[in-house]
């Protein structure tokens, strides 16, 4: 089976497009995986020759406080369950909100190699335009833009090594 790397954050922060990025296309593989559950999309991806599964986590997203609160702690559980490597995708434009702190408490207690990114950041980003990131407890953030891809490069190339 391929190594699985989740994207794991709040609705709106940019996961479905970076997954479009990343992978070669964009239509999820609808897959016989014993386990997958119907609210995250499996796809193929490959960088620099290693071949990957990446999950798009939080596909449906639920009205009403408390089960929005629910599944993302759902997911980020599930995330740090089932992945080889967790993508943390945050906000730039935002900054960091309680549901952040919450997934990221989760995350610290994963066993699992966690990158943080910090999407939006659509101008040549600048470590200094995401130093409130660090509060967050996962080490170095990574500024990407999903939709322009700066930054994804450099983050993949780390993320495969740990593949
Ligand atoms: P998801 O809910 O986490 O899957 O987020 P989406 O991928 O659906 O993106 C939510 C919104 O953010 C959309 O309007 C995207 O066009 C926008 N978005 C995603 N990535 C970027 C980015 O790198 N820069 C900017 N400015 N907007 C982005
Ligand atoms: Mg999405």
């Amino acid at each position: 089976a391929l190594p699985i790397v989740a994207i794991v954050g709040r609705p709106n922060v940019g996961k479905s497009t970076l997954v479009n990025r990343i992978a070669q296309t964009s239509e999820a593989i609808v897959h016989e995986m014993r386990g997958v559950t119907r609210d995250r999309s499996y796809h193929k991806a490959d960088w620099n020759g290693v071949e990957f599964m990446l999950i798009d986590t939080g596909g449906i997203e639920m009205g009403g406080d408390d089960a929005f609160q629910g599944s993302i702690r759902s997911q980020a559980f599930e995330g740090a369950r089932e992945a080889d490597v967790i993508i943390f995708l945050v906000d730039g434009k935002t900054g960091i909100n309680t549901d952040d702190e919450e997934v990221a408490r989760i995350l610290q207690k994963a066993k699992k190699s966690v990158f943080l990114a910090v999407n939006k950041m659509d101008n040549p980003a600048r470590m200094d335009e995401v130093w409130e990131f660090y509060a967050l407890g996962l080490g170095d953030p990574w500024p990407v833009s999903a939709q322009h891809g700066n930054g994804t490069g450099d983050l993949l190339d780390e993320v495969v090594a740990e593949l």
